[in-house]
């Protein structure tokens, strides 16, 4: 995993990566105060908002991967549970509005500490508004989804779940890793 703190939030002196004592990894241990930083994955919670026999998809105006399409989704914040999280990056990146349905995808991207959570969404209308971080947002039958240009592994997965599941004819939990 990327050691990505450099500084101690206690204090601002320099980490060094060490195992504290009863412990059994590297932590971010500030080499003034003795402070711990740990670090733990974060969520990224998103929706996969569905109207008729499409689904939304955002065009990222943003790095990474400026430019590609991808569900809308972001970091969860401190206050909210992930179902509020994804209704609202929903609403900033796409200004879209959503009833909101079960969850349908639990991701593991262990390589980069991240879990992503996407629920079903049924869009109420088609009056969209994207936020800062979307180009354009535009719904997309199967067949029109720009697969080659999908932004994140996690946007393709969940997609080729929904579009499988949808051809079933019923939607489970999907909880897979992503490698
Ligand atoms: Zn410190």
């Amino acid at each position: 995993m990327p050691r990505s703190i450099k500084h101690c939030r206690a204090c601002g002196a320099a980490v060094s990566y060490r195992t504290p004592a009863d412990d059994n990894r590297d932590r971010a241990t500030c080499t003034a105060c003795a402070t711990i930083h740990y670090e733990n994955p974060l969520n990224v919670v998103g929706t996969l908002p569905v109207w008729q026999d499409k689904v939304l998809l955002c065009r990222r105006a943003i790095e990474p991967r400026r430019g590609l399409w991808t569900l809308p989704a972001g970091f969860m914040e401190l206050g909210e549970s992930t179902a509020a999280g994804a209704l609202r990056e929903t609403i900033e990146e796409a200004g879209a509005h959503v009833e909101m349905l079960g969850l349908y995808t639990l991701l593991n991207v262990v390589r980069v500490g991240q879990v992503h959570l996407f629920y079903r969404a049924r869009l109420l209308d088609t009056e969209f508004d994207p936020g800062p971080e979307s180009l354009e947002v535009q719904l997309f039958s199967e067949a029109d989804v720009p697969w080659p240009e999908l932004a994140f592994r996690t946007t393709r997965t969940t997609l080729e779940l929904f579009f499988a599941d949808r051809r079933a004819g019923s939607y489970g939990v999907h909880a897979l890793d992503i490698t």
